[in-house]
């Protein structure tokens, strides 16, 4: 048997995560080693499959410290050197920075991704495009992509068939919050995304960034009430006559400290811009308002 796993990472978010860990017959999970305020206790990375031709799920960021703990993962829990292939959730660094170094290892092994031309870069090997469900299998495990743009253009999450285990890369979080991005990201997507992953009913979460979540449609849940609350502050300071972005942060972000205030305007402008899409909100320079019914 394996030694105890180690427990080291001390997260800005006081999480510790260890380094290697069993979450199912089919799923080992190995912390990519690379904490950080947005990447929590760090990425996820998974071992998928049962047998000795396990698929690798996102390499974290290319981490020196993290190769051996996946060689080590490899050996000890599937009782092989070898990977059968790579699949990724989307371009992110923190997900494909680490293509390289498990190439050097284990060969030029197939990268399965949604492409996304000019951020696929680093992966070293063939790049095999991949879209909404098609699906990558080894030995016992079966993954199907869901195309879940929202956070990032080229995201896919991955359902795992035989244990009905949604792998949710960053559409949904075990800890932190799901960040919109202003260049790729887009709100009125990532909610559809969610109510995608919602409708598959998983039984299971295994998030790229914190904890398996058994909770998996009570989790999905509570990501959409959370956002359409959100939403519905920002229809009402609208309502109000409230048009600029920092005044409606100080209404609405009461309890949050003055330094985070940019990063929640930001997530305002991400609603707003989602209300500008369903032609509920329009702007004129810095200035928002609503669009009343004619
Ligand atoms: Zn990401």
């Amino acid at each position: 048997m394996s030694a105890p796993t180690r427990v080291v990472k001390d997260s800005m978010l006081g999480l510790r995560m260890p380094d290697i860990d069993v979450w199912s017959d089919r799923v080992v999970t190995i912390l990519g080693q690379n904490p950080g305020p947005f990447t929590g206790p760090g990425t996820n990375t998974y071992l998928v499959g049962p047998s000795r031709r396990p698929l690798l799920l996102d390499t974290g960021q290319g981490v020196p410290e993290y190769l051996p703990l996946l060689v080590r993962a490899a050996d000890e829990h599937r009782g092989t050197a070898e990977i059968e292939g790579i699949v990724l959730t989307h371009a992110h660094p923190d997900h494909l920075g680490g293509c390289a170094q498990v190439a050097e290892q284990f060969g030029r092994i197939p990268v399965w991704k949604r492409p996304l031309p000019g951020f696929d870069r680093g992966i070293e090997s063939e790049l095999l495009p991949i879209d909404a469900d098609d699906v990558v299998a080894t030995e016992g495990a079966t993954l199907r992509a869901i195309y879940t743009p929202g956070h990032a253009e080229d995201h896919l999450c991955y359902w795992l068939e035989e244990e009905r285990a949604l792998f949710t890369g960053d559409v949904v979080l075990g800890a932190g919050t799901t960040v919109i991005p202003e260049h790729g990201g887009d709100l009125l997507d990532y909610m559809r995304s969610l109510h995608v992953l919602l409708a598959l009913e998983p039984v299971v979460i295994y998030p790229a960034h914190g904890p398996r979540i058994d909770d998996a449609t009570g989790k999905i849940r509570e990501y959409i009430a959370h956002r359409e609350l959100r939403e519905q502050q920002i229809v009402d300071q609208l309502a109000q006559g409230v048009a600029a972005v920092p005044e409606m942060v100080k209404h609405i972000y009461v309890d949050v400290p003055e330094f985070l205030h940019p990063a929640a305007g930001s997530s305002v402008r991400s609603h707003l811009r989602k209300l500008e899409r369903e032609g509920r909100a329009r702007r004129d320079g810095e200035e928002w308002s609503l669009v009343r019914p004619a």
